[in-house]
């Protein structure tokens, strides 16, 4: 049954959206299959009712997505501009109820990250916006009577594929840049935390994006699978994990050779020297593992220090990770900044790489590594010291509050370390000396670096991973880049 969303807002952890977005309308699934969602606070049922598209309300959208595209493509700039100025307002209004709908099944408190999430997309939508006006092509000087001029095209019906740890926020990243360029998008959620992006209707309609502009499948993998080998969507922005990414960038080859841009996982070092500022580094540091709970691809989970701050850093680090394991708790408490991990088997899958650590004497526990007294899926920030580089907490992403803290003597040494790894997401360098952070900074093998900081990004330049961490970039104007491409007009100047 096809619904009209309506222009006002309504939903909230007691009314759920359970219907996919298609052409401006909610609707029902065709496949009368449903996922469901648990609160990860307690364990408690959110849903067992969330829709979950197939091959069917796939083709729908892909139809709707068609049809609206000659118009999408031809909307003026200002107007464009407009819709999207608009969508970002609107986000920022309802930015209660959506980061509620999130905190539901995410567990991530207002105050230290559901805010946070929700703002990030509406800047996505503000900043995107403002460069439809100034995403030029060129014209290239006249050569024997021909010149040339470069249009940067849409590439027609995209999509983004999107994981559990940012629902809203990767939301902005894709959808922004692909709807500012002129492109269609249709969105799929992660099964984890479907309710933001489910909710996104009447905001969608309200800012008045036309019928097929903008669409919302829930689904699982399956979903994806059947997004990613479709024959007639031409791109796919995908944020998850290394081997649902290959697997995507080989259904995409498979299929219609649709553009990929991978945002992949991370196991990103800190390297901290003797002439720091050691409040800074350790400040960054223990922010970083605390972001999320630890669900955050580039956290810095490796952190080298060397020999002569390793104690008085490890201390420090210590201290302010005592302070952030304090306010773990309720996320609909204020004051939590720290909730749960996000579901049961993310809990048992951190679980067991600490308790792994500890049986296996991987590293010597310098905090938590215990179990907290709490019903829900609750991890203490956990940080082993002087661990092998075979030891399996090393060398994986555990995608939670877990980190390794090893010594090291010189910087040839710690750059060798830090690179030995096919991630390449995030690095940072900690010292006063601007020769030795450029030097280090530009040998790290890593998409993005931070000097005297960690673990951050900006909308204004390119995020993305090299080796395994990704393919392609996010933001700036690499994000524009990867939803259009360069069409050569070549003018005969001589008739
Ligand atoms: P995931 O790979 O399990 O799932 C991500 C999305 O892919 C979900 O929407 C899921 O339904 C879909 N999916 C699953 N199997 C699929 C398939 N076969 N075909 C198409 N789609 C499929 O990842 P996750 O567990 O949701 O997220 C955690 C991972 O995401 C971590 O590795 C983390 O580092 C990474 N991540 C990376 C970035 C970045 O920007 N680099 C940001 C956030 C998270």
């Amino acid at each position: 049954m096809a619904t009209n969303a309506t222009s006002s807002f309504e939903f909230s952890a007691k009314s759920l959206p359970l219907q996919l977005f298609i052409d401006n309308a909610y609707v029902d699934s065709k496949s009368n299959k449903y996922l469901t969602v648990h609160n990860p606070k307690d364990g408690s049922l959110v849903s067992d009712k969330v829709p979950l598209a197939n091959d069917q309300d796939v083709d729908a959208a892909v139809v709707a997505a068609e049809n609206a595209l000659p118009g999408w493509k031809k909307i003026s700039a200002s107007q464009r501009r407009d819709i999207l100025l608009k969508f970002a307002g609107l986000l920022e209004k309802h930015t209660a109820p959506l980061a509620e709908l999130t905190r539901i099944t995410l567990g991530a408190p207002f105050g230290s990250f559901g805010a946070f999430e929700v703002g990030l997309a509406a800047e996505a939508f503000k900043y995107n916006a403002g460069w439809i006006d100034k995403f030029l092509g060129e014209a290239v000087p006249q050569e024997n009577g021909f010149m040339q001029i470069t249009r940067n095209e849409p590439l027609g019906v995209t999509a983004g594929i999107v994981p559990w740890n940012g629902p809203l926020g990767t939301v902005g990243l894709k959808a922004a840049p692909a709807l500012a360029t002129g492109n269609c998008f249709i969105l799929k959620p992660s099964e984890k935390t479907p309710f933001a992006a489910a909710a996104l209707g009447p905001l969608i309609k309200e800012a008045g994006f036309p019928p097929g502009v903008f669409q919302v499948l829930t689904g699982d993998g399956t979903t994806g699978a059947l997004i990613a080998s479709h024959m007639r969507i031409r791109k796919v922005s995908f944020t998850g994990s290394i081997p649902t990414g290959k697997k995507i960038q080989e259904m995409a080859a498979k299929s219609n050779l649709k553009r990929v841009t991978l945002e992949l996982g991370g196991k990103s070092p800190a390297v901290v020297f003797d002439d720091c500022n050691l409040e800074n580094a350790a400040t960054w540091c223990a922010n970083a593992l605390a972001a999320n709970t630890g669900q955050v691809c580039f956290a810095a989970t490796r952190v080298y220090v060397q020999e002569g701050i390793f104690d008085k850093f490890a201390k420090l680090y210590k201290e302010k990770l005592e302070e952030k394991a304090k306010t773990i708790g309720d996320p609909d408490q204020e004051g939590t900044q720290m909730g749960p991990l996000v579901d049961k088997s993310q809990f048992e899958r951190v679980n067991g790489f600490i308790e792994r650590g500890i049986s296996g004497s991987q590293g010597t526990v310098l905090i938590g590594g215990n179990k907290t007294d709490k019903t829900g899926y609750y991890v203490e920030p956990t940080v082993f010291t002087n661990v092998s580089a075979d030891a399996e907490i090393y060398s994986n992403e555990i995608f939670g509050p877990v980190s390794i803290l090893n010594s090291f003597k010189t910087e040839e040494e710690v750059v060798k370390a830090a690179n030995a790894t096919e991630y390449g997401l995030m690095a940072g360098v900690f010292t006063q000396d601007i020769n030795k952070a450029l030097r280090v900074a530009s040998d790290f093998d890593s998409g993005m670096v931070g000097i005297n900081c960690v673990s951050l990004t900006f909308l204004t330049a390119p995020f993305g991973g090299s080796k395994e961490s990704g393919l392609g970039r996010e933001c700036g104007r690499a994000a524009l880049q990867a939803f259009t491409e360069p069409k050569t007009i070549m003018i005969n100047m001589t008739y």
